[in-house]
């Protein structure tokens, strides 16, 4: 069977914001670069994102700077953060707006005309550049937009516009292939007629986003399987901090067909409040002591904060939202719930109508179409829905690259910016900031490379008979093995975890694997969304098994890591990542890596009293030696 061949120098799988940076630069890098993309072109997670990009550009307070944004960060993250990572996304966000900007990107306003920017939880100042509440839809249609500016100079160089980027919509990757060690290429379909394609190719940026479809209750569109993970593994990559998942705090909770679409934090970084079923702004219950200098207590200073922000401490309505979710979840417990089982937030007592339809359109738009609700009049209803991984492919802070020659990742499909918990914001950030890393280390590694690495024949006829066998057996519909999976993640590897349930998932996972390799999907290649889940199972299987056997070993709570059983937080934890791999039997196992410690420029930017919450008694001897 002939199958359709293209060859690049660098090909990135993923269209939102992390691949179309990576492959811009690749691109400017001179390198022919292909982004290919399971959904409609324009139409990635990116383009869901709401609030906005957090960058330290001081338009709002100018007291804000990176290592505000460095600090903010890294206590978001518990202190898990690849500091490196954070490190150069707080330093160069700033950056990669401006580039924005420059490249068409039309931001919200402050009065004197700089980017405005607006609050959000966990950072000190203002600091998300926003376009109302449709930030990710601007900054696709701005990398979009710049892509065919560089396609039109193509054009007129060369004659042929896709001559140095193309872009292949609608076709999933499958597998990657290798030559020994090396990346050679990637294999996969056109989903519309399911004809196989073979992508030559010595250098493969990861940029497939993240996990959401193996919970129930998300805020991911259906497009994140985990793929990029899984192909990671299966090439002998390694994922880290996949225990971590943040479960936003609000999601819709009604009705049940939205159930777990996002409610941006814009509502509460605007001054929407949390109340439970007797009408008290509960957050105040559960400011943890590690925060406890850093928030209001009372009502009136909570509310004096929007308007004198030097002179008061944060609403904990805006507390990171690990600990918000947490909250959520512990009110509809004690029966506090609103009546469908979430609790309320409010943003209509608290702002004239026409601000909030100004500030707010699309949650206004949102409401309305879906639930018949009207926000400038009521209550929304909400609870945690699962939003983001922490966890993703171990990559090198500064250039992106695996630990698999050839193979790059950027976005929400690699880890360790984040830590334990990723902060809103930083992730529209981290996306444009790693993205071009990534994209600039393939087409520095290309440039490295003495020969081309070649794909071998039996790899891809092994690709491909691999694609093909759920048509070609008759075996159980996908649907139920997914639905399986998708309540064993969320009952018992979810937002409040133990160590029986988890390993009964574990148990659950481990049959549910076996049955996939049996699922069957009727019908032909063409457009058969039956075969294409039979496809994506075994992506979703294999990243549950890694978040629930790093969740089992990981004896400590810990942002978006909460066990029941072990509900502190433990400085000797601090340093151990647990890194996942593909044994030789298919199955995952996990080892611990020690992070290194953090350079001395940037430990000194935290008081001794900060870190003694985090850290033992070792590293802070460490750090009295450095500062004496
Ligand atoms: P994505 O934008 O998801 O792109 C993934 C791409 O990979 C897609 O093009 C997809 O088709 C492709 N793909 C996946 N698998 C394959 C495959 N096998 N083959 C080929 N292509 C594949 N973050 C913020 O910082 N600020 C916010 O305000 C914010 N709001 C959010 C609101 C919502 C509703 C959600 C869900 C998330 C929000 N986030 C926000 C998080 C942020 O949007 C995402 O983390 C980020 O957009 C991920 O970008 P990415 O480039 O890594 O992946």
């Amino acid at each position: 069977m002939e199958i359709e061949r293209h060859e690049y120098d660098v090909v990135v799988i993923g269209a939102g914001g992390a691949g179309l940076r990576a492959a811009i630069e690749a691109r400017q890098q001179g390198k022919r670069t292909a982004i290919i993309c399971k959904s409609l072109f324009g139409k990635a997670h990116t383009v869901m994102a709401e609030g906005g990009a957090a960058a330290a550009m001081g338009n709002v307070n100018s007291d804000d700077n990176w290592m505000v944004h460095f600090r903010d960060t890294m206590r978001g993250g518990k202190f898990l953060n690849n500091w490196r990572m954070a490190e150069l996304h707080a330093k160069e966000a700033p950056d990669r707006v401006w580039e924005l900007e420059a490249w068409g990107a039309l931001f919200d306003r402050t009065k004197d005309g700089k980017i405005s920017q607006r609050n959000f939880g966990g950072h000190e100042y203002p600091r998300l550049a926003h376009v109302g509440d449709r930030t990710g839809l601007e900054m696709i249609r701005t990398l979009q937009q710049r892509v065919v500016a560089l396609q039109q100079e193509d054009e007129r160089r060369h004659g042929d516009a896709e001559a140095y980027i193309k872009v292949f919509a609608e076709c999933t990757v499958t597998r990657l292939l290798k030559d020994g060690d090396a990346i050679s290429g990637a294999f996969g379909y056109w989903r519309e007629n399911g004809r196989f394609v073979l992508f030559d190719a010595p250098a493969v940026v990861l940029a497939t986003g993240g996990i959401g479809k193996s919970y129930v209750v998300t805020s991911n569109s259906w497009e994140y399987t985990g793929d990029g993970h899984a192909l990671a593994l299966l090439a002998g990559a390694k994922l880290i901090n996949m225990e971590f998942i943040q479960f936003h705090p609000t999601g819709m909770v009604w009705p049940p067909s939205v159930r777990g679409i996002l409610v941006t934090e814009s509502v509460r970084g605007d001054g929407g409040v949390l109340k439970n079923s007797e009408g008290r702004r509960f957050m105040f219950d559960y400011i943890p002591e590690v925060f406890k200098d850093k928030y209001a207590t009372t009502e009136e200073e909570a509310d004096r904060w929007y308007t004198d922000q030097a002179g008061n401490r944060r609403p904990p309505e805006l507390l990171p939202r690990d600990e918000v979710a947490r909250a959520i979840n512990s009110e509809v417990k004690a029966g506090r719930g609103s009546p469908q089982g979430g609790v309320f937030l409010d943003v209509s007592s608290r702002l004239p109508a026409a601000e909030i339809t100004r500030r707010l359109p699309s949650m206004h738009h949102q409401f309305k179409e879906l639930a018949d609700v009207d926000i400038t009049k009521e209550p929304m209803q909400v609870g945690p829905t699962c939003h983001y991984i922490m966890g993703g492919v171990e990559v090198d802070a500064d250039t992106g690259a695996a630990s698999v020659p050839g193979l790059f990742a950027a976005g929400e499909v690699s880890g360790g910016m984040h830590g334990s918990n990723r902060l809103g914001g930083n992730s529209l950030s981290d996306l444009l900031v790693f993205g071009r890393r990534a994209g600039a280390g393939a087409a520095a590694y290309v440039d490295g490379l003495r020969a081309r690495p070649k794909v071998a024949d039996d790899a891809v006829e092994a690709a491909r008979a691999e694609a093909l066998a759920p048509l070609e057996r008759s075996g159980e519909n996908p649907y139920v093995v997914h639905q399986e999976l998708q309540r064993t993640m969320n009952e018992l590897v979810g937002i409040i975890r133990r160590s029986e349930e988890i390993t009964e998932a574990l148990e659950a996972v481990g049959k549910l694997k076996e049955r996939a390799e049996h699922v069957g999907a009727t019908g032909s290649r063409i457009y058969n969304p039956g075969w294409h889940l039979s496809l994506d199972l075994r992506n979703m299987l294999l990243v549950s098994e890694c978040v629930a056997k790093a969740a089992l070993l990981r004896e400590e709570s810990r942002g978006g890591h909460t066990r029941d059983d072990f509900p502190g937080m433990s400085p000797e934890w601090r340093r151990r990542l647990l890194s996942c791999a593909l044994g030789p039997d298919g199955s995952v196992t996990v080892e611990e890596e020690v992070q290194p410690s953090m350079r001395g420029d940037l430990i000194r930017l935290f008081e001794r009293d900060e870190l003694k919450k985090y850290m033992t008694d070792e590293e802070l001897a460490d750090f009295d030696a450095l500062v004496k």
